[in-house]
């Protein structure tokens, strides 16, 4: 591990309300696995990105979040997944539109996708694969395949507990489950992943903030954060922006409060975020019922928070 950086590590398992007890143990299991996963790769000395890649992964295959399989579903009974990443620096020619050099700001982004086990890995192949930041429908799902990702019919990413939901919780408080990693490595990369199904009986075609990179996924060189709620009420106040900038000026901690607080005043709703510095602080928030987080540090290891 490189000794002038010490790597940092948050995940969260979506905010809204609180999700039924018995299912807790299975999801902290669930939560401290992904970011042990997160963890290895980054104590290897791996990069940032590829850590909050793979804990989104190991949520979105896991049925109790709603991302990836077992995604909420919209109006229409049917799974429509929104996800987003970004990263910096990030060496990436095949990034630029007018083929100027390489930039040092990667992001990537899928949005309404129903046939993608794991749509994070869709938007990272937006970013590394495409001059663009988001795709969205079959057009993603067309570039997944291409790039040997995992398709399958749209029914099979759909669970019993998830159709049970949509049955119970229709037009209500968005339901638990989105989940997002950020994560600091040792040679100083910043990523920001996020993935979701949405909100449960949204409109058929509403992409949400998940896929939107300065809403639901941010990255710059103070900091990384992702974000999960109402997203109507994260896109209108750019949340994650918002928040990794007030990190010029203020800890992690105290910007993830203000973020919230922010998003209350100006446009009402539920709202979680998480966010790790560029020193590898790490800070959180939300005004919802619950929120899951897990985090890593050497210096801590790995803790699971039912918040
Ligand atoms: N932010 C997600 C959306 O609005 C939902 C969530 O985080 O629960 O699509």
């Amino acid at each position: 591990m490189n000794r002038a950086i010490a790597p940092a590590l948050i995940i969260h398992g979506g905010a809204g309300v609180r999700g039924p007890a018995e299912e807790r143990p299975a999801r902290q299991r669930a939560m401290l696995e992904a970011a042990d996963r997160a963890r290895s790769v980054l104590v290897s000395g791996g990069s940032a990105l590829d850590a909050v890649c793979a804990a989104t992964v190991t949520m979105e295959d896991s049925p109790l979040f709603n991302a990836g399989y077992g995604s909420a579903l919209n109006s229409d009974g049917e799974v429509e997944m929104d996800a987003s990443l970004m990263v910096l620096p990030f060496a990436c020619d095949s990034n630029r539109l007018d083929g100027a050099g390489a930039t040092t700001i990667g992001a990537g982004a899928v949005a309404g996708v129903r046939r993608i086990r794991n749509p994070i890995l869709a938007a990272r192949a937006v970013m590394t694969e495409t001059p663009h930041v988001l795709i969205i429908g079959a057009a993603a799902e067309r570039l997944a395949s291409r790039c040997g990702l995992a398709l399958c019919r749209p029914e099979e990413l759909i669970t019993d507990r998830a159709r049970a939901r949509w049955k119970t919780y229709m037009g209500r408080t968005p339901e638990h489950g989105t989940v997002g990693a950020v994560a600091l490595d040792t040679n100083g990369q910043l990523a920001a992943a996020t993935s979701t199904g949405g909100i449960t009986g949204k409109m058929a075609g509403r992409v949400g903030d998940s896929a939107i990179v300065g809403a639901g996924t941010y990255a710059d060189r103070i900091g990384a954060a992702s974000a999960t709620g109402f997203g109507e009420a994260i896109m209108k106040t750019t949340l994650c922006r918002e928040v990794v900038r007030m990190l010029s000026r203020t800890a992690p901690s105290r910007a993830a409060a203000m973020g919230i607080k922010m998003l209350e005043v100006m446009a009402g709703g539920e709202a979680g975020i998480i966010v790790v510095d560029r020193r590898g602080r790490i800070g959180y928030a939300h005004n919802a019922q619950a929120m899951d987080i897990a985090t890593f540090t050497p210096a801590e290891g790995l803790r699971h928070y039912h918040l």
